[in-house]
């Protein structure tokens, strides 16, 4: 994933709820149970995901048959989930999955055909885990069958009215099940430890198409009903569905976009690059190992940059740009395809071996494919990321493996799971140099490929391999601080651009009124360049000054999301009013998160309490359910 879903994560207590949910089920105890109580002071234990209440002790899924029929009046998925289950003892304890919000209409066990009505109750839902649901399970039987209905507001699902799409015609669909929001539309083991492959089939509205995380065929007919099949194994928040007015482009022999018409065209335009980032990662890294790579171009209102989808990563439209110069979005969900959708996080704690790994590959990416300046530029600005919210975070939280017992799992999107992670893995590579690393990290996805993993594990696998093999470059001692210390170990090392160097000058002769803003030449500057420049102003700016940029620039009427967000947050500090109508305009049309949370906040924090309210009340319903309740929040705060 890139950015949050939310904008900040409301923490509720979920072990107690989850613990009294579970006090009395009537259909026997499970021999694993769920998550134990947190004590103060004890270490969350490796391998164990504190936020399903699976017990895979007991039961492994191994693969999942599902029939969607989908209700765009009703807001549901009428669904039926056919888990097919290893069982790993003889205890014949009930099987434990994790739901929330779903109506139960029946559930039924067996094998060979033969099925049975089987017992089950649904335990007290809790804010952050949802429910379990708990199945007493005759003997020997390997398979599930749920008849159930979602709720209309299942966490997992936006529906978009079609004023929410581009081409206003027709209702959209999508899902977004990363963390833990697969079982607000599947009943399932929703724990990364977990692998499925799976199977589906999906009735929409016949004018309509579906996808999904699968293979898909851009021939399939619009007749109302598509199958998938999705053959290699991943972790549940990895299933994704999305249904609307698509269709297909294709941009290289293996890739293509998928999008509404309207943004169609211009979408294969800006990421014609993407074969070519397969390739020089196939190169760099080791095979691909899941056939295609297709983008689906979302909605304006898709909370977040992009999700990793397998086969089918899932983009915000807002990196259009005209100029590819957001696309390390792409490289990003591309680079997923090895790191995480192939070696996994076995749970949320160890959540920044997907994405540290995954933010290490996308520079990397980059690099091949646009040079040395994009490079440095990229990391720079992931390091000034990151040097930026360190204060914000508490000290525990500043450690790659993060201690999420009692909490949402989604806290743990910060920029350590990404930068931090990999600038640990860049100095990784400084030490041994690239081709040794290179080598690692192939043997790593190699030995690793199809599994989750824990941060445990990957420690194991280091110390035995590159560790074993240049203990005079690196030592477990200083990967251990890296891993579980907080902020950055010392003499770390830190990104520098050449081309940003030239920035700050420029920015200071403006300042200072030695040079006007038309005399900046700016015809070589990239979205990078212009984010250091806006991004490194001072707080407070003189109307005369805003003017003088605005004019020279037409920053605000920037095309660039990225830009356009720079210079509304300093128009919004500094109470520049001819940049109001567009950050109207912006927080009405763009639903992702990254932007509109910091702007909202941003507004409240410059006393523009009252525009914001006026704003959010028409906006908030377009937003996805999360990202709108956790801006709703923090603007009640203030
Ligand atoms: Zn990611």
């Amino acid at each position: 994933m890139l950015d949050r879903l939310e904008w900040k994560v409301v923490t509720l207590c979920a072990a107690a709820a989850l613990l009294a949910a579970c006090s009395k089920p009537d259909v026997g105890e499970p021999s694993s149970a769920p998550a134990p109580p947190v004590d103060a002071g004890s270490e969350p234990v490796s391998g164990i995901d504190y936020h399903s209440y699976a017990n895979t002790d007991d039961y492994r899924t191994t693969h999942i048959d599902l029939d969607f029929t989908v209700d765009f009046e009703r807001k549901v998925l009428l669904g039926e989930a056919r888990l097919h289950l290893d069982r790993l003892n003889n205890k014949n304890n009930p099987l434990v999955l994790d739901t929330r919000g779903l109506r139960i209409d029946s559930v039924r066990a067996g094998g060979d055909g033969k099925f049975v009505d089987a017992p089950f109750t649904i335990g007290e839902e809790s804010s952050d885990l949802g429910a379990p649901l708990t199945i007493k399970m005759p003997a020997d039987a390997t398979t599930l069958v749920v008849r159930y209905e979602t709720s209309p507001d299942a966490l997992a699902l936006q529906w978009l009215e079609p004023q929410q799409t581009a081409g206003k015609r027709h209702p959209f669909l999508y899902t977004q099940a990363q963390s833990i929001h697969a079982r607000s539309f599947i009943p399932l083991q929703d724990t990364p430890g977990v692998r499925i492959t799976y199977d589906a089939t999906v009735r929409t509205p016949p004018e309509l198409r579906a996808v999904m995380s699968a293979d898909n065929d851009p021939e399939a007919e619009l007749d109302g009903e598509f199958t998938f099949s999705m053959p290699q194994p991943i972790p549940p928040y990895l299933i994704a569905l999305a249904v609307g007015d698509i269709e297909f482009r294709a941009m290289g022999e293996l890739t293509g976009v998928y999008a509404e018409k309207e943004m169609l065209e211009a979408a294969a335009a800006e990421f014609a690059d993407t074969e070519a980032m397969l390739e020089i990662t196939e190169e760099t890294f080791g095979p691909y190992r899941w056939d295609r790579y297709d983008l689906l171009i979302l909605p304006p209102a898709f909370p977040i940059g992009g999700m990793e989808h397998p086969r089918l990563s899932f983009i915000t439209p807002t990196v259009i740009a005209g100029d590819k110069s957001l696309v390390a979005l792409i490289a990003h969900e591309l680079a997923h395809s090895w790191s995480g959708n192939l070696v996994t996080n076995a749970s949320w704690r160890d959540l920044w071996l997907n994405e540290g790994f995954t933010t290490y590959l996308t520079n990397r990416i980059m690099q091949a494919v646009y040079g040395d300046e994009r490079y440095y530029m990229e990391m720079a600005l992931g390091y000034a990321d990151l040097i930026d919210e360190l204060p914000d975070l508490d000290d525990p939280d500043e450690a790659l493996a993060v201690d999420l017992r009692d909490r949402d799992p989604d806290e743990v999107f910060t920029s350590i799971a990404y930068e931090k992670g990999s600038l640990f893995l860049y100095e990784l590579e400084l030490a041994v140099g690239r081709d040794v690393f290179d080598r690692f990290l192939i043997d790593y996805f190699n030995e690793f490929a199809f599994e989750s993993i824990s941060t445990e594990a990957f420690l194991d696998y280091l110390e035995s391999t590159l560790v074993a093999d240049h203990a005079e470059s690196v030592s477990m001692e200083r990967v251990r601080q890296w891993i579980f210390a907080p902020g950055l170990p010392e003499a770390a090392p830190v990104p520098r651009s050449e081309a940003f160097s030239q920035i700050e000058p420029v920015r200071q002769d403006w300042l200072s009124g030695r040079i006007a803003a038309e005399d900046i030449d700016t015809s070589e500057w990239t979205y990078h360049h212009w984010k250091r420049f806006l991004d490194g102003m001072p707080r407070q700016l003189r109307r005369d000054r805003l003017e003088d940029l605005d004019q020279a620039f037409r920053l605000t009427s920037a095309p660039n999301n990225e830009i356009a967000f720079s210079w509304l947050r300093i128009a919004i500090r500094n109470g520049y009013e001819p940049a109001f109508g567009r950050l109207e305009d912006f927080l009405k049309t763009i639903g992702r998160t990254k932007f509109i949370g910091v702007l909202y906040e941003d507004m409240m924090d410059a006393g523009m309490n009252d525009m914001a309210r006026r704003i959010f009340e028409e906006a908030g319903p377009t937003y996805h359910p999360l990202a709108a309740k956790s801006i709703d929040t923090a603007i009640r705060e203030q």
